[in-house]
């Protein structure tokens, strides 16, 4: 489905972004890997086989300059930039009795500012190219606002905004702009929940289960591919029912 495709994918070093880069190349594409963990982006990148399929870049999706060189990354070693995923993030969470400013401030970072600058960077060169699939990965936290999450909870309703805004922008070049939002997915970030915080999130599942990050990883393919060619400015659910 992403034959002579190439993709840049933020955060892929591990978890759902590893997922989707696997996904990714295993449908054709060749990927960057870029990765604030420049040795953890290095082994993924040679656990999908390398330069054929997939290079890493250090990369801080916060930095402008940083995110641009993962970009030209993408178009030096594969020719282009098709896709791009802003996958990255961190959580910080807190009550709003004891978040730290810094807290608020790091996560709108990593996710708000750094998928704005991603959607920039790749942007730039799809314009030119007349085509491309951007997808932004929010999270059902932006739909519904979770406690302890008043960061995050902002952060992913922001990425719709300007998944929104940047899809009527880049329509009429051929660059579509989507978002998925993942519920509860079975990863590093969500193995930091206690046990009773986990199963009550289960709980909430109509599936009655925690999703894998394969299952996010379809979804972002569907998005990068030809398949969803008459999408645009949308945002997708992968939560199992969760908060429908
Ligand atoms: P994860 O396992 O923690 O992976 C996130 C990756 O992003 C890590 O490799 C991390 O590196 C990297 N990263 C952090 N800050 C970065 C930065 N400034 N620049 C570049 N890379 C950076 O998380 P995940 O669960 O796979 O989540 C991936 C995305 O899905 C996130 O946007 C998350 O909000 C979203 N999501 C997850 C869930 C879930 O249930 N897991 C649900 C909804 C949405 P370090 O480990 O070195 O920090």
């Amino acid at each position: 489905m992403l034959q002579n495709k190439a993709a840049v994918v933020t955060g892929a070093a591990k978890g759902i972004g590893f997922a989707i880069a696997r996904t990714l190349v295993e449908h054709g594409a060749r990927v960057v890997i870029a990765d604030i963990d420049t040795a953890a982006a290095d082994q993924a990148a040679k656990a999908l086989g390398g330069e054929s399929a997939a290079i890493a870049v250090g990369c801080d999706v916060t930095d402008p300059e940083a995110v641009a060189a993962a970009v030209r990354a993408c178009t030096e070693a594969f020719g282009s930039l098709d896709v791009m995923v802003n996958n990255a993030g961190i959580t910080r969470d807190a009550t709003l009795r004891k978040m730290t400013e810094g807290d608020f401030d790091a996560v709108i970072a990593v996710h708000l500012k750094g998928a704005w600058l991603g959607t920039r960077a790749a942007a730039e060169v799809m314009r030119e190219q007349g085509s491309g699939s951007i997808v932004n990965i929010s999270s059902i936290s932006g739909k519904v606002g979770m406690i302890g999450q008043t960061n995050y909870s902002s952060a992913k309703a922001g990425l719709v905004g300007l998944t929104k805004a940047a899809a009527k922008e880049l329509a009429f070049r051929g660059v579509r702009v989507n978002a998925v939002q993942p519920g509860l997915i079975r990863t590093e970030m969500t193995a930091a929940l206690r046990e009773d915080i986990w199963n009550a999130k289960v709980a909430e599942v109509p599936m009655g289960r925690a999703g894998e990050p394969e299952e996010v990883a379809n979804t972002v393919l569907f998005l990068a591919s030809d398949l969803s060619s008459y999408t645009t400015g949308c945002v997708l659910e992968v939560a199992g029912g969760r908060f429908i």
